[in-house]
């Protein structure tokens, strides 16, 4: 089936991914691959204007490169790869630094963020953080980012970027990537209220052993009003609930949404549920997952492989750039 056009996203090589992870990006990586053709890439570079101890980056690199693969990832059609193995993308962002303002750049409120979490480290690629990101998209031709609603103004301004490239060099060479909105409602952690995230240890792991599941899922805070078993619950403020729309049978979340209005169902069991129905869910994955572990030259060669691809097309849209720029 001829596909719709190419989608290009990067996802940082945070290590084993975690539910939020799957919700928020993954699962939906993974379906964009029956209607686009789609070139995925783990961003090594991307994480070094954050993370200063690089110890573990090969490793968890590695481990984005399992989850996504064993997640539906399909190499023989999609493109997967690792970031620095393209040194194209470094090549472009510099040129494209060259027709950006700087000013647009501190004035990004991702850009404030990030100084503000890290004042001890506000580094040069932190602030050309946007122009790289431009690069990765533009690279590779891309027709499509998906994107939540936050990162929106990162597009916008990928398409400002490259409308000013075109511009100063009278070309046509940089095509002005659109936006998928990919929203999912925020996937809370177990603490119930912080966006689910490993920096905050209120993650679940895909990963995880079942009983490792169980046990971070009976730590998950539900309901706050809910003070015992024999008060009724509100499942509308309670995260557990929340996921069980997503892993458990209609029929069963039916039951939960009347059973815990009148304290028919406790919290531990209901927690119990939702670890079984995770677990089920989790298992093909894991099943893939323990299968590709067992084989990591594999893994790596499947990288190497997507790297090539990608390079083949980064060396074409950069001859046509150096042409564009007059670079003797
Ligand atoms: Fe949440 Fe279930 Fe407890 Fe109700 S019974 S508050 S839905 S964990």
């Amino acid at each position: 089936m001829a596909k719709k056009g190419r989608v290009f996203s990067g996802i940082r090589p945070t290590g084993r991914a975690h539910l939020g992870n799957y919700l928020g990006a993954i699962q939906n990586y993974v379906a964009l691959q029956d209607e686009y053709d789609c070139v995925y890439c783990i961003v090594d570079i991307h994480a070094l204007t954050t993370v200063e101890d690089t110890v573990n980056l090969k490793q968890n690199t590695y481990e984005m490169a399992l989850d996504l693969l064993a997640a539906g990832i399909r190499p023989e059609e999609t493109i997967l790869f690792v970031q620095s193995h393209v040194p194209q993308v470094m090549e472009l962002h510099t040129l494209l630094s060259m027709v950006t303002p700087l000013g647009k750049l501190t004035d990004l409120p991702t850009f404030k963020e990030k100084a503000r979490q890290q004042p001890h480290n506000v580094n040069y690629g932190l602030v050309g953080y946007p122009v790289l990101m431009t690069a990765d998209i533009v690279l590779y031709k891309t027709d499509i980012v998906p994107v939540g609603i936050d990162q929106a103004p990162h597009i916008e301004f990928a398409r400002e970027v490259v409308r000013s490239f075109n511009y100063r060099y009278n070309t046509k060479v940089l095509i002005e990537p659109d936006m998928k909105n990919t929203e999912v409602p925020k996937v809370l952690g177990i603490d119930g209220k912080e966006k689910m995230s490993k920096s905050l240890d209120n993650h679940i792991e895909l990963a995880l052993t079942p009983e490792e599941t169980r046990q971070r899922v009976m730590m998950m805070v539900t309901d706050p009003q809910r003070m015992k078993r024999t008060d009724p619950g509100n499942p509308d403020i309670c995260n557990v609930f929340s996921l069980h729309k997503i892993f458990t049978p209609k029929e069963d979340v039916d039951m939960i949404n009347t059973e815990c209005r009148r304290a028919g169902i406790g919290c531990v069991d209901c927690k119990k549920r939702f670890a079984e129905n995770l677990n089920k869910a989790l298992e093909p994955f894991r099943a893939k997952r323990a299968e590709l572990a067992s084989r990591p030259d594999q893994v790596v060669a499947i990288l190497e492989d997507g790297a090539r691809r990608a390079r083949l097309i980064a060396e074409k849209t950069m001859a046509e750039v150096r042409e564009a720029v007059q670079l003797p």
